[in-house]
């Protein structure tokens, strides 16, 4: 019996322009903003894919001038023959599912087959900066390729601060200055850029682009700023559910920050977070089922407090916080030990900062 994904049957009803983005993180930032983009630039477009709108759900409406940006997981691409997109985005690749898909290579050659069904006439938009995403350029297809660390002609880059781009050599325009980006964290800029390059193909202009970017919200559970108690600001990353994504939450921060990490194992290697953690973290909180794993992967790096649940998580944070630190919830792990979801680790904590707010208070 042939097993098809959800988005491999929609494709065979669907009519329309297909946008996929895909990659290890940032893919439903990546994804909500080019939506935003489009939609503001006039097109009809539709959020759907595993951010939670089925694409099957509008296999029956769907019109030829509609255009559907679908984030796209591994899990999804695991199972499809026909399906293509006319623009694939690939963000980034790093570990993650392995528990899932058996290796690295696996749930890379999951993830490439959104780029390997492209053909001429279609768009691939590829991280320039990252090696394995960036080997994936160069096919029948037009490759656009972003970069925060060099200069990129036709493609989107960083430059005096700005970020340019072009979709032919000679023909750069700069989008804004980074600094006017409203989401934390320089790993956001990769999402921009590829926001807005994607954006540029379907045709909307610049100023137009600009003024979508400026007016985008951090998603919920991403880098979320929760409250300031006692000088000490709470950052709710519970969406951190991968080692890369809890590094690039660490990197967001120039202030001493205090790391609540621990959840469900994806059969992660946690190593990577030693050198992250390294003047920049004064102590970890641990939590949940990962974290005799977790300690022994940081062993001697920095002190580490252990919690049974998120009233603890939060009372221990802010015992080991000063003003002006930042206690950030970047767990690295699933939610799926202690919570039915990561929204639900992500509200859980932030009603204990809340409840500490009050108790502060009285
Ligand atoms: P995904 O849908 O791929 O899980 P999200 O946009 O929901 O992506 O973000 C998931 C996590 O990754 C969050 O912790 C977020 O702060 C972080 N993140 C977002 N964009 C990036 C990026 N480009 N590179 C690395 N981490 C990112």
């Amino acid at each position: 019996m042939p097993v098809l994904s959800e988005i491999e049957l929609a494709f065979r009803f669907l009519k329309g322009t297909l946008i996929g983005i895909t990659g290890t993180n940032g893919k439903s930032t990546t994804a909500t903003l080019t939506h935003k983009i489009l939609a503001e630039g006039g097109r009809r477009a539709f959020l759907s894919g595993n951010i939670g709108v089925p694409l099957l759900s509008f296999a029956r409406e769907s019109r030829p001038d509609d255009i559907y940006v679908i984030e796209i997981s591994s899990f999804q691409l695991e199972y499809i023959e026909r399906f293509k997109v006319h623009i694939a985005a690939v963000l980034n690749i790093s570990q993650n599912h392995i528990d899932w898909h058996g290796s690295f290579e696996e749930y890379w050659g999951a993830k490439k087959k959104l780029v390997a069904a492209l053909a001429e006439g279609d768009f691939a938009v590829l991280n320039r900066d990252d090696e394995n995403v960036w080997a994936l350029a160069g096919g029948p297809y037009r490759t656009y390729g972003f970069s925060r660390s060099r200069p990129i002609e036709p493609g989107a880059c960083l430059k005096d601060g700005r970020i340019v781009l072009g979709l032919e050599k000679g023909a750069s325009e700069v989008l804004m200055p980074a600094a006017e980006i409203p989401l934390l964290g320089a790993h956001n800029l990769d999402n921009v850029m590829t926001a807005a390059l994607i954006g540029r193909i379907a045709g909307v202009p610049i100023a137009r682009m600009r003024e979508s970017i400026r007016s985008f919200q951090a998603l919920e559970h991403r880098l979320e700023r929760v409250a300031v108690v006692g000088g000490v600001e709470f950052v709710n990353d519970s969406k951190a559910t991968t080692v890369d994504a809890a590094i690039k939450a660490i990197e967001s921060f120039d202030r001493p920050i205090v790391l609540i990490l621990g959840g469900k194992d994806k059969g992660s290697d946690f190593r990577p977070l030693r050198l992250a953690v390294a003047g920049r973290v004064k102590s970890v909180v641990l939590v949940g089922a990962a974290k005799d794993k977790i300690r022994t992967a940081l062993e001697g790096t920095v002190p580490m407090a252990e919690a049974r649940e998120y009233g603890e998580v939060v009372d221990k944070a802010y015992a080991a916080a000063a003003p002006g630190d930042v206690v950030l919830l970047a767990p690295a792990c699933t939610s799926w030990d202690m919570f039915q979801s990561f929204e639900v680790r992500g509200e859980t904590f932030k009603s204990e900062v809340r409840r500490l707010a009050a108790e502060r208070k009285a």
